[in-house]
C-alpha cells in the first residue's frame, strides 16, 4: 500500500481539496480525468495538458489495441506523449462490445502494470442500467475480482475498485461495505450515463451517498462518467474525489456546447457566453461554417475550458466555505437542478460531519433565499443556539435588530435578531459564521416566518426571564417579530 498518496488540504461539507501523490506526478483533487481515446482523438494530448489537466484517462485495452507491444516496451506515457498523471481502465466494457477476446484479470492487471499506469482500475463489470439480477451479478463479479486482484496488485500504482449496483441502492451498499475492508488504494462508482444525460442527477447522488456511506473517509473516490459542470459541485460536496469523461468530444461531435447551465446546440447560439481561447476568436457562425473535424476540434476545446472552469470555482467556493452557496446558485440553472437540490438536502447530517467548524480562509455569507439556510453550517450554528446556548448571567434579555454592534451592555444581555441566522448572542458577534453575511431585502415570508417561530422558541424557552424587545416598523421582518413579541405578551419599544 502506498504510504501518504492522498493528502487532504481543506474541506468544505463533505468535499475536500486534497493532493494525489501518483509515481508520476502529483495531482491536486477534485480532479476531471479527459477520457483520452486514441483510436480517435479530436483534441492532441498536447492541448488538453495546455488547458491545465495534469491527468488523463485512457482504456488499457484500447492502447494494446492501438499501440501493440510498443506500449509495453516504451510505457504508456512515452507513447501517449503525457509525463503526468495516467490512469488507465481496465477495457472490460471493450471487451465486452469486441468479443471473443480472451482476457482475464490478471492478463489485464499485468498489462496495466506493464505499460506504467499510475492509477490502474482492476477487471470489473460495470452494472450499466439494467435489471436488478444482472445488477446483482455485476456487484459480485466485480467484488470476486476484487480479492484475486489483491495477490495481484503491485505497491507502485494506485490501485481502483469500483463500486457497482447502480440505481439499486441495497445492491451499492453491499458493494461499498465489502469493497471498504479490502486493501485497495482508491475506490470508484459507476454512474450509469443515462441519469446523467437526462439531468436525472437525484439516483446519482443517492448512488454517491450510500457509498461514501461505507467507503474510509481517507482514500480517494472517483466517479466514472460525471462529465457536466453541473454534477461536479453536487458530487464533490458528498466527497468525489475526482471524475472522469468523453463528454467534451463526445458532444463536440454532436456539435454541443457546454456551459455552466446544460449544453447548447452551436446553431442555437448566436454568442458564445464564454472568454476562452477559442470563443473569444470565434463567433458560433465561424464555427458553423468551418470545415467539420477543425469545428469539433475547437468545440472540444471549449468544452474542456467549461470542464475545468467548473472545476475551479468548485475549488474557490470549498476554499472559502460557500460551497453551499454555490450548490444553491446551480439549482437555480436548470429546473430539474432544482430537484437535485432537494435530494441533496438528505445528506446535510452526513455533509455536516466533516464541515469544518471554523475556517481561517472563509468569506461572509450570502442569503438569497430559503434554500441558503439549509446550508449545514447554519443548520448547526441555528441548533447550537437553541439546543446548547444559555444566558448565565441575570440581565434583562434584550432582543433587537442585527445592526453589527458588538455592545457589552451594563444593563442588558443584547441578542440580535435577524433572517437566517435567526439569533446572534452579542458575545459571540464577530465569530464565524455570524462574522459577515449578506441578505438580500425584503426577504421572503417563508424566512420570516422562521424567524418569528425562532422568536417565540426562545421567548418560551427564556420565559424565567425578563425580556425586552426592540423592533422597527418599516422593516417587514423586525415588525413581525415586534408583533409576536406583543402576543406572548412582551412589551415592546417600536422605532
Ligand atoms: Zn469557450
Amino acid at each position: 500500500m502506498l504510504l501518504l498518496m492522498f493528502n487532504i488540504k481543506d474541506f468544505d461539507l463533505a468535499a475536500r481539496i486534497g493532493i494525489l501523490k501518483t509515481k508520476s506526478y502529483k495531482i491536486e483533487t477534485p480532479a476531471f480525468f479527459p477520457v483520452v481515446d486514441p483510436l480517435k482523438q479530436d483534441v492532441s494530448v498536447k492541448e488538453i495538458e495546455e488547458i491545465g489537466f495534469n491527468q488523463i484517462i485512457t482504456n488499457a485495452y484500447l492502447s494494446y489495441k492501438r499501440f501493440g507491444e510498443k506500449v509495453i516496451d516504451e510505457g504508456i506515457h512515452k507513447v501517449l506523449g503525457f509525463d503526468k498523471v495516467i490512469m488507465t481502465d481496465s477495457g472490460a466494457y471493450q471487451v465486452l462490445k469486441y468479443g471473443n477476446i480472451d482476457v482475464n484479470q490478471e492478463t489485464v492487471m499485468n498489462f496495466e502494470k506493464a505499460i506504467g499506469s499510475d492509477i490502474a482500475v482492476i477487471l470489473d463489470k460495470p452494472t450499466g442500467d439494467t435489471d436488478y439480477d444482472k445488477a446483482e451479478k455485476s456487484v459480485e463479479e466485480t467484488l470476486k475480482n476484487a480479492h484475486e486482484a489483491i495477490n495481484l496488485k503491485d505497491d507502485k500504482t494506485i490501485w481502483v475498485l469500483p463500486i457497482q449496483g447502480g440505481k439499486y441502492l441495497d445492491l451499492v451498499e453491499r458493494s461499498a461495505k465489502e469493497s471498504s475492508k479490502l486493501p485497495f488504494e482508491m475506490f470508484a462508482i459507476g454512474s450509469p450515463t443515462v441519469f446523467l444525460e437526462k439531468y436525472q442527477y437525484n439516483v446519482i447522488i443517492d448512488m454517491i451517498a450510500m457509498a461514501k456511506k461505507y467507503l474510509p473517509p481517507e482514500k480517494p473516490v472517483h466517479l466514472f462518467g460525471g462529465g457536466h459542470p453541473l454534477i461536479f459541485p453536487y458530487a464533490i460536496a458528498l466527497g468525489i474525489d475526482s471524475f472522469d469523461s468523453a463528454s467534451y468530444e463526445l458532444y463536440a461531435k454532436d456539435d454541443r456546447y457546454i456551459t455552466d447551465y446544460g449544453t447548447e446546440k452551436i446553431e442555437d447560439l448566436e454568442y458564445f457566453p464564454c472568454n476562452c481561447p477559442v470563443c473569444s476568436r470565434y463567433t458560433p457562425k465561424d464555427l458553423i461554417q468551418m470545415d467539420v473535424k477543425e469545428r469539433r476540434r475547437l468545440l472540444a476545446i471549449h468544452n474542456l475550458y467549461a470542464i475545468k472552469k467548473s472545476m475551479d470555482r468548485t475549488k474557490q467556493a470549498i476554499r472559502e466555505g460557500r460551497l453551499w452557496e454555490l450548490l444553491v446558485e446551480i439549482s437555480r440553472y436548470r429546473p430539474e437542478m432544482q430537484s437535485t437540490l432537494r435530494s441533496i438536502t438528505k445528506y446535510l447530517k452526513y455533509m455536516d460531519r466533516f464541515n469544518p467548524r471554523y475556517k481561517s480562509y472563509s468569506r461572509g455569507l450570502k442569503f438569497y433565499g430559503i434554500e441558503n439556510s439549509w446550508n449545514p453550517r447554519i443548520i448547526n450554528y441555528k441548533t447550537w443556539i437553541l439546543t446548547k446556548y444559555e444566558i448565565k448571567d441575570n440581565k434583562t434579555i434584550l432582543l433587537k435588530p442585527y445592526n453589527c454592534k458588538k455592545e457589552d451592555n451594563e444593563e442588558f444581555h443584547v441578542i440580535y435578531y435577524v433572517p437566517y441566522l435567526l439569533l446572534i448572542p452579542y458575545e459571540i458577534c464577530g465569530l464565524y459564521p455570524t462574522a459577515q453575511f449578506h441578505f438580500s431585502n425584503p426577504i421572503p415570508k417563508e424566512v420570516e416566518n422562521e424567524l418569528v417561530n425562532m422568536i417565540r422558541v426562545f421567548i418560551i424557552k427564556n420565559k424565567s426571564k425578563k425580556i425586552d424587545v426592540i423592533a422597527n416598523k418599516n422593516i417587514s421582518y423586525s415588525y413581525a417579530v415586534g408583533k409576536e413579541a406583543e402576543r406572548l405578551g412582551l412589551t415592546v419599544s417600536w422605532v
